[in-house]
């Protein structure tokens, strides 16, 4: 069996539980994060312990994905427009847990002009959404068109838990994808509040005409206005 690769674009909240299981399940690893490891981040960062406090999040993620029997590496940069043809070349799918818009819309347009599969996370507060990125479908830039500034976790907060289930929930996306299914491509699963045990939203939307980002895409989505639904 050929064995699938993965590039983790943060090492932090999210990138943690997505390290951890993609390593588990068999992928091979590259973690990208150019920070080191805070007090501060331990509650909601829980590969790490207070022993990894001023390492590097990736090399120690990565050290992590091995002890468990993992494959992994750890790559101290970040992931822009100019770093990322190096940091995913070989990779089957990109999943991204930063903590930054900007460096989310890098991951997309690098992905979708490269024709791979792309997974984006994110957490804030008791919630999150993740987006299940494939060829041939509308892109996280045809949905959110450009970076907003929006409050971060490091400042609007997030429970710690949170992280872990939205992280999880893009690992088994990522997996799907990998795997073949199509089920989600292209749609973003929102969880509103996870305190409360309800499924996510499923939001489906069109690509977007005039997105300059699939206009770069091998595989060119259907060109349709815009338009977003939620089917469940
Ligand atoms: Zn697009």
């Amino acid at each position: 069996m050929t064995t699938l690769r993965a590039t983790i674009v943060g090492a932090g909240g999210l990138g943690g539980p997505i390290a951890l299981a993609l390593g588990a399940a068999g992928f091979e690893l590259a973690i990208v994060d150019h920070d080191r490891v805070e007090l501060s981040n331990l509650h909601r960062q829980i590969q790490f312990t207070a022993l990894d406090i001023d390492q590097l999040k990736a090399a120690r993620l990565a050290d992590a994905v091995v002890a468990r029997g993992g494959s992994a590496r750890g790559i101290a940069a970040r992931w822009t427009p100019d770093t990322a043809d190096e940091l995913a070349r070989d990779a089957d799918v990109v999943v991204d847990g930063s903590d930054d818009p900007a460096t989310k819309f890098a991951v997309s347009d690098w992905a979708v002009a490269n024709g791979r599969y792309y997974v984006i996370a994110a957490a804030l507060r008791y919630g999150g959404n993740v987006m299940a990125g494939a060829p041939g479908v509308g892109c996280y830039r045809c949905l959110f068109e450009d970076p907003v500034d929006v409050p971060s976790c490091a400042d609007a907060g997030v429970l710690g838990p949170v992280v872990g289930a939205i992280g999880g929930v893009a690992a088994a996306v990522a997996l799907a994808l990998t795997r073949g299914d199509r089920a989600l491509a292209g749609a973003l699963l929102v969880f509103d509040d996870l305190r409360k045990a309800t499924e996510p939203r499923i939001v489906r939307f069109a690509s977007r005409r005039d997105c300059p980002a699939c206009a770069r895409a091998p595989i060119s989505p259907t060109a349709t206005p815009v338009r977003v639904a939620e089917v469940q």
